[in-house]
């Protein structure tokens, strides 16, 4: 629908006259998708929603010609019951902090130019011309930066590792392989900034000492990956990429991979091995790939989110960025807020900011004045939080307490009228289906996990499925070789714990 918007308003442009001095452009999410489809205007930062093709020549007439606003496309604040004109002013930005989506919605992607103008490519000329791989390192690991893909692992510490292993040849690699359901963080920034991750593998790639780099992304997102290879030509153009870059001896080149939709892919050994032409399963770790990744040479995987910071910390400093978030976990993350909340959307939040205050002051609320149930962190192998829980700051440690995690950044809010036994076969389900199946546990385990809920839903199942539940849960968490099966009982044992009641009334009431 965007592109038909945009086609109306070139039409609408044309007919008054004003195509030559009004430009129309592409830009990436604004993260209110809720209130999408948007049209910001410039230099007014006028910010209309849920606009239709067919409003543009009321724009075009009203806006552009006559300098006056189209009120009815003008956001509501629900709690003033005013129109906002301004996108700073609308309450679901108040609490956002936007480092890794800076420029989404913000500059057009397919422009270098525009990314240059916002300092695109000063902190990789700033790299190359100042400093030694060594302190590049020592900045990530001041800043305190933890790998957004799930894992937590900091990040200044995997490239370290990999810059220790010598070799001639080594790699970086970007997870652009975002398999949570309902998730689209990586997409958006790939869509929206696909510069600043490819500026951030080229600062990677020189404090590591690698050449080439490869992005590994899911063949399902056709504008990510058109974007991508509009950035790679341009940056190769503009000297950025390729042999020498900004006059020095530094070489590095990007390749594109694409993934076939496979959850595992996401785990990084996987991930190697499906871009060496291999079958996606993951490998037993040690030797991990800062030792021996890729073609068996020191290798760092990072996430696209955890990229998107890089440009920033550098340009800003560790202190600056350590001094957002938590003790232990520094910096914004990004979420993709879903379910049953009023402000459905893209949201990036410092570090230590409330569930609460995600749900409710970010995300406008639950819908339809129903009550809050629960909110599940993590994709489909973090846990269910409760309403006692939600005022816990978020950092990856917090979530584990509780039974969840961070995970890559999907967020799923369930009010009153969610069974969160469904909920749970829901996910079993996902995971027996996205079990790669190289290990017992998982491959047997989630398909035994998930039987039993069936049962239990179906309104057969016993007091002893119970314990067998959880006995099971935890053993597949115990004895997975990956993270999938270490993680994906999380849903049925958290919702054990906070939700006893729902699997009594299925099993009592047998309904
Ligand atoms: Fe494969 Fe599951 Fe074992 Fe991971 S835990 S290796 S996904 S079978």
């Amino acid at each position: 629908e965007s592109r038909e918007i945009m086609n109306h308003l070139q039409e609408a442009l044309k007919k008054a006259g004003c195509h030559e001095t009004v430009q129309v452009l592409k830009t990436g999410c604004f993260g209110f998708c809720e209130k999408g489809p948007i049209v910001k205007i410039y230099p007014d930062h006028v910010f209309y929603v849920e606009v239709k093709p067919e409003d543009a020549e009321e724009i075009v007439r009203e806006h552009i010609l006559e300098g006056k606003r189209v009120e009815r496309l003008l956001y509501e604040e629900p709690t003033l019951g005013k129109k906002i004109e301004k996108q700073e002013d609308i309450s679901f930005y108040h609490k956002q902090m936007r480092i890794a989506l800076r420029n989404c919605g913000f500059i057009n992607p397919e422009n270098i130019r525009e990314y240059i103008a916002e300092d695109g490519y000063l902190a990789l000329g700033k790299v190359l011309t100042e400093m030694t791989p060594k302190e590049v390192i020592q900045i990530v690991k001041d800043s305190g930066l933890r790998g957004r893909g799930g894992g937590g692992f900091p990040t200044g510490y995997k490239w370290e590792l990999t810059y220790r292993n010598k070799n001639d040849l080594k790699f970086v690699i970007c997870n652009a392989d975002e398999g949570d359901p309902g998730a689209f963080m990586d997409r958006s920034i790939l869509e929206g900034d696909p510069h600043s991750v490819l500026e951030a593998m080229s600062i990677a790639g020189y404090a590591i000492g690698a050449e080439k780099g490869y992005i590994y992304i899911r063949a399902e997102y056709p504008l990510a990956i058109e974007r991508l290879n509009i950035a790679i030509e341009q940056a190769r153009g503009y000297g950025f990429l390729g042999e020498k870059i900004f006059n020095t001896d530094f070489n590095f080149d990007i390749e594109l991979k694409y993934g076939a939709g496979a959850f595992v892919c996401g785990e990084e050994t996987a991930l190697i091995n499906s871009v060496e032409g291999g079958r996606g399963e993951p490998n037993a770790k040690p030797p991990f790939p800062a030792e021996s990744g890729l073609w068996d040479k020191p290798t760092s995987v990072n996430n696209v989110e955890t990229f998107a910071n890089i440009p920033q910390i550098i340009l800003k400093g560790a202190e600056w960025f350590s001094g957002i978030g938590t003790e232990k976990s520094k910096g914004t993350k990004v979420f993709a807020l879903a379910g049953k909340v009023n402000n459905v959307g893209l949201v990036e939040v410092p570090m230590g900011i409330t569930l609460r205050e995600i749900i409710y002051d970010v995300g406008g609320g639950i819908r339809d004045g129903k009550k809050f149930k629960a909110v599940q962190t993590g994709g489909p192998s973090g846990g269910c939080i409760p309403e006692e829980d939600l005022d816990i700051p978020i950092d990856y440690e917090s979530l584990k307490e509780v039974g969840s995690m961070m995970g890559s950044g999907g967020m799923i809010v369930m009010d009153e009228d969610d069974c969160m036994v469904n909920i749970s076969k829901f996910y079993l389900e996902f995971a027996e289906d996205e079990s790669c199946g190289k290990c017992t546990p998982c491959r047997i385990g989630n398909k035994r996990l998930h039987e039993t809920l069936i049962k239990i839903t179906n309104g057969r199942g016993t007091e002893e499925d119970l314990k067998n539940l959880k006995d099971l849960g935890e053993m597949i968490k115990d004895a997975s070789l990956c993270g999938l099966g270490q993680s994906s009982p999380n849903p049925v044992l958290s919702t054990m714990k906070y939700f006893t009641d729902e699997y009594h009334e299925h099993i009592f009431n047998k309904n």
